[in-house]
């Protein structure tokens, strides 16, 4: 499937985030790594250990790669920490507009997660001069994003593995002997940013194993989530029992 793009496009950057369907895609495509670029997004906040498995992957791959930076904390402290729930008056914008300081700022996670990894690595594509990029996205895949042949500002995007499962993925590798990042034994999560307060877009189960795995092995991290998931709970809280009051006195 996608020789006829490498053909047509020279290289393509493929986007290593170190979960295991960009895995299964560094492995399906190794027959080109000749003509393919991995990029790997450090937020500043990656989980130690799975950053450590990105390079020691890509080294073993022995495929040029590069370390995109971003810097997560700064897009926090100037737009709010990501949230799953978003109370409107606890928005950049709307604090501004007021001109009150709230108790804690919140933004949407997409936009947190577009600043800080999908753009970082579009423009890092682009600096080097690469016009194809491939994702390990499945349209078996909770959220969507772009779908594969999508044609941005002169970058073509392909999801190899559309038509793959989950169950495919995992047999795949299990077939070629690759080892995943450890979190993977309880949940499957790439975990991205250990400072990632929006644990709830992939469901309740999925957020508690995720902080409960940052309970046991990162507890300094976890500390300072928990306090922050504090914070945009309290938050909501207002918005949402202002509006429950409101309804119950118009009746
Ligand atoms: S994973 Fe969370 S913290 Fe990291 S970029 Fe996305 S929304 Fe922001």
């Amino acid at each position: 499937m996608i020789e006829p793009y490498l053909e047509k496009h020279g290289k393509a950057a493929l986007l290593f985030s170190g979960g295991i369907d960009s895995l299964a895609l560094l492995e399906h495509t190794k027959d080109f790594h000749d003509k393919i670029i991995a990029l790997y997004c450090d937020t500043g906040a990656a989980f130690p250990h799975v950053r450590q498995f990105v390079v020691d992957t890509l080294e073993r791959y022995g495929i040029e790669y590069y370390i995109v930076k971003s810097d997560v904390m700064r897009f926090q402290a100037d737009n709010g920490i990501p949230a799953d729930i978003v109370p409107i008056s606890y928005t950049k914008v709307i604090s501004e507009a007021k001109r009150e300081e709230p108790s804690v700022k919140v933004v949407q996670w997409t936009a947190c997660c577009m600043n800080c990894l999908w753009l970082p690595m579009i423009r890092f594509v682009k600096d080097l001069g690469l016009s194809l990029v491939l994702r390990g996205h499945k349209k078996a895949d909770e959220l969507n994003g772009v779908d594969s042949g999508t044609i941005e500002d002169g970058i073509t995007v392909i999801n190899p593995l559309d038509d793959w499962s989950d169950k495919d993925v995992e047999e795949f590798l299990e077939s070629r002997g690759i080892g995943v990042p450890r979190q993977y034994g309880e949940m499957k999560d790439s975990l991205d940013c250990y400072c990632c307060t929006a644990p709830l877009f992939g469901g309740l189960n999925k957020a508690r194993k995720r902080l409960l795995f940052m309970k046991r092995y990162y507890p300094l991290q976890y500390e300072t989530l928990v306090k922050h998931l504090d914070d945009v709970y309290g938050a909501a809280l207002v918005e949402i029992n202002n509006l429950g009051i409101l309804l119950e006195e118009v009746g």
